[in-house]
């Protein structure tokens, strides 16, 4: 990386702790004689001297291994005699120089140098190292001292590595050793590394500052008392040698321990006695000692679960589910059967607010067990899941242990909520540690890398949630009993209102039956106008939100009781936010309705498309612009490959342009396999054939017509319930997915199996 091109004898100087890097300039004080003899044989303003770091600052004339290998030629801007016979030295680093030898003669000491000139790093190498450099000087910067904006002006100019690690060097590393250190390192890669090393280690030292300032204020704000007393007493002790067992010493042994965790505990409760008084390990152990104590160690609720009495708390809680229902009811039929039977997970997925969370805490009412939940929405790092190493700063246990102490027993039920949303980086792959978690063959003991201690996880429930399979990986899908649960019907939401939301949001908001009536018409209001999703939560919050506003109307007009009604709800909710998305009134050219499924449910997606002369251009609107381009130019050349069979110009694609829209809807789509859509609207628009109103469909094609299965059927299906319309168009390939159909939407509907979209064309079209 560097090559040596020049040697050269130079009047030189020792620097007692100073370093002078190259590019940056230093003020120094001479005052010692060789040094000045040597600085009298330097030109002011552009000579050049040789600046020597001294290793060992107790020589007045330091020589060989006394002084370091390497320094830097320096160039003399100013040089100011002071009256007590001292020189103020302004000097600007050259280059790193190699010292050959040195000599003290008449003119002070001299140094024979090589000075070693940076060569041209590889331009990739040198922009990884100043991004790198560059984002650890930000975390400087913010974490441990914020530096002046004219330096970072200077610094974010500098393009060149070398030059911008020596100039980082100069400006924030203090210490003699590490400047030194980096002086002496002409690589610039390596040299870069130690700035980083050098800027991570002030990072984690202002940190753990903090943490001790953190600890010592909370510990002295809550048991000041207690632990100063403590503390004076163990060094009184330990002052008057007396043996004492420790402070945790009686706890450990009162408490229910098996005979590894209690061993365990003494060794480190023995260790506590050993750390000095103030040291900040003593924390760490006595936060680690609690928090073992804390934990639920051979601790069961051992309930047998009453299999009658479960179903009834089941159907107590909720309404209809009667699947998922009969299906937990079989699980722990067979749990009853053999409790020893090991690593059986349900997986409850479906959209928010279906119910899955309060089908899991019925689950642990009906079989007498603690509940616990632990959200893992977000998490990429491993160590969330398995806990910190306790030499981190700030360590914990992870959550799984955490979901332990919370709910204070060994075989609690466990909420994972939202499985599919775990995500990895490169703080390494949570699935991995979710794999231990829930194997059956690993759980037994558990390890956490807080507690270290192996944790029986085998004897607890888990019951994991998902908003989709799609999310979560395959390998834990393997190790699940997959439920679905599927959006409601608008008849099954107005039954879970009035038999649980509605009589739960009265009692919660101090009113008593008598005082509140909902008339169906009034819940079927709030359902359509002011919300929209698959579950019921939105649902459940604008009742409290009704029954919130009739209680001050009570209050305040002294009315004995209110009745909610359609009219009541909109002066109270003031005007409707959604309008159903209904089929319309009269079949129209062009306009089709397709069908897509989105986070909240599924939803009505109406293609439109309208021809105009032009040059065979097709243009895309609407939020799903490029999602969609490549279905609509599939549709666009099965359109031109059998234009005559479908009665249409052969040169459409030459004399007339597209224009294809998709309405915004108000949530974004995840899948709107529109293909079959797209291509029927085409066909209208150029055939001038009505779109048959009550018809809706789904599906993609192919370049040969066919027509591929889609996802989401289920949540379709409701949406083109909901809309009205009667007949529904699916991809041959996605019959299986009837079965999870709900009878009351496919009473209602008359679904069309197709496998191609001449099919779909016969089907759709007036
Ligand atoms: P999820 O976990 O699926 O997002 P939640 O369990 O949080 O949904 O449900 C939201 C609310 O709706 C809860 O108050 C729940 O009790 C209620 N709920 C959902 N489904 C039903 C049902 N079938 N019967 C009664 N209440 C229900």
């Amino acid at each position: 990386m560097q090559e040596i091109i020049r040697h050269d004898v130079m009047p030189s100087v020792a620097l007692k702790g100073i370093v002078v890097f190259p590019g940056c300039t230093g003020s120094i004080l001479l005052g010692r004689e060789a040094s000045i003899k040597a600085i009298g044989t330097v030109p002011e303003h552009g000579g050049r001297v040789f600046l020597v770091p001294q290793l060992d600052p107790s020589y007045d004339r330091p020589s060989g291994d006394r002084l370091s290998s390497v320094g830097v030629i320096a160039e003399l801007l100013q040089d100011v005699r002071l009256q007590g016979g001292e020189h103020q030295l302004l000097v600007e680093g050259i280059c790193r120089a190699e010292r050959l030898s040195d000599a003290y003669g008449d003119d002070g000491l001299s140094c024979l140098v090589a000075s070693i000139e940076q060569k041209k790093t590889d331009p990739r190498l040198n922009s990884i190292l100043v991004a790198g450099v560059r984002a650890h000087l930000q975390i400087y910067s913010s974490k441990v001292a914020k530096l002046d904006s004219n330096l970072l002006d200077e610094l974010d100019r500098i393009t060149d590595a070398s030059s911008l690690c020596d100039n980082i060097a100069s400006a924030i590393v203090d210490s003699f050793e590490d400047r030194l250190e980096m002086l002496a390192e002409a690589d610039v890669a390596e040299r870069c590394g130690l700035l980083i090393n050098f800027i991570k280690r002030e990072v984690e030292a202002r940190a753990l500052a903090e943490y001790i300032g953190t600890l010592t204020q909370h510990a002295l704000q809550s048991r000041q008392k207690e632990l100063f007393l403590r503390e004076q007493l163990a060094v009184i002790r330990h002052e008057l040698g007396e043996d004492t067992h420790g402070e945790y010493f009686d706890r450990i042994n009162n408490a229910d321990l098996p005979r590894n965790v209690r061993e365990e505990l003494l060794s480190q409760n023995e260790k506590l006695a050993k750390i000095p008084f103030g040291s900040a390990e003593l924390t760490v152990i006595r936060n680690y000692i609690e928090t073992c104590l804390e934990l639920p160690w051979q601790k069961y609720t051992n309930t047998p679960v009453n299999i009658s009495e479960a179903k009834e708390i089941l159907d107590r809680d909720h309404d209809g589910l009667s699947d998922v229902k009969e299906r937990i009811i079989e699980f722990l039929a067979v749990k009853q059967l053999n409790p020893d039977i090991k690593g059986q997970i349900l997986l409850l997925v479906g959209p928010p607010g279906v119910g899955k969370t309060s089908v899991a805490r019925s689950v642990a009412r009906a079989t007498g067990r603690a509940f616990a939940r632990v959200s893992l929405g977000g998490i990429h790092d491993e160590a969330e899941i398995r806990g910190h190493r306790r030499t981190y700063v700030g360590a914990m246990p992870g959550r799984i242990t955490d979901a332990l102490r919370r709910a204070g027993t060994s075989d609690p039920v466990i909420l994972l909520d939202e499985l599919d949303k775990l995500t990895r980086d490169m703080h390494g792959d949570p699935t991995a540690a979710m794999l231990e978690v829930l194997d059956p063959e690993q759980n037994v003991a558990f390890r956490d890398n807080f507690i270290e201690i192996p944790i029986d996880l085998s004897h607890c429930l888990f019951i994991a949630t998902a908003n989709s399979l799609d999310g979560v990986p395959a390998a834990l899908v393997d190790r699940m009993e997959v439920i679905h649960i599927s959006s409601y019907t608008d008849e099954e939401k107005l039954s879970i209102a009035k038999n649980h939301l509605i009589p739960k949001q009265i009692k919660q908001n101090g009113l008593k039956r008598s005082q509140i009536r909902f008339t169906d018409g009034a819940i079927y209001a709030i359902m359509r106008g002011y919300t929209r999703e698959s579950g019921v939560r939105s649902l459940e919050r604008t009742i409290a939100s009704v029954c919130r506003k009739a209680a001050k109307t009570i209050i305040e007009e002294r009315q004995n009781s209110i009745t909610v009604s359609e009219k009541a709800v909109e002066r109270m909710l003031g005007h409707p936010k959604y309008r159903p998305d209904l089929i319309y009134k009269k079949d129209e050219v062009g306009t089709v309705n397709g069908l897509a499924w989105t986070s909240v449910g599924g939803e009505m997606l109406r293609i439109e498309v309208l021809s105009m002369p032009g040059s065979g251009k097709v243009e895309l609107t609407g939020s799903l612009g490029d999602v969609m381009k490549e279905s609509a130019m599939a549709a666009v050349s099965y359109i031109r490959k059998h234009s005559k069979e479908l009665g249409i110009d052969p040169d459409f694609h030459k004399n007339l342009d597209l224009h294809i829209h998709v309405p915004e809807g108000a949530v974004p789509k995840d899948g709107p396999s529109a293909g079959v859509t797209i291509c029927t609207a085409i066909v209208s628009e150029l055939t001038g054939r009505p779109a048959r109103r009550d018809v809706a469909m789904t599906g993609e094609i192919t370049l040969t017509g066919r027509v591929l299965p889609i996802g989401g059927l289920r949540e379709k299906s409701v949406a083109a319930y909901k809309a009205g319309a009667d007949k529904v168009i699916i991809p041959i390939g996605n019959m299986p997915d009837l079965d999870k159909v709900d009878s009351t939407v496919k009473d209602a509907l008359n679904f069309v199996p197709v496998e191609s979209i001449g099919q779909v064309l016969i089907q759709a079209l007036v």
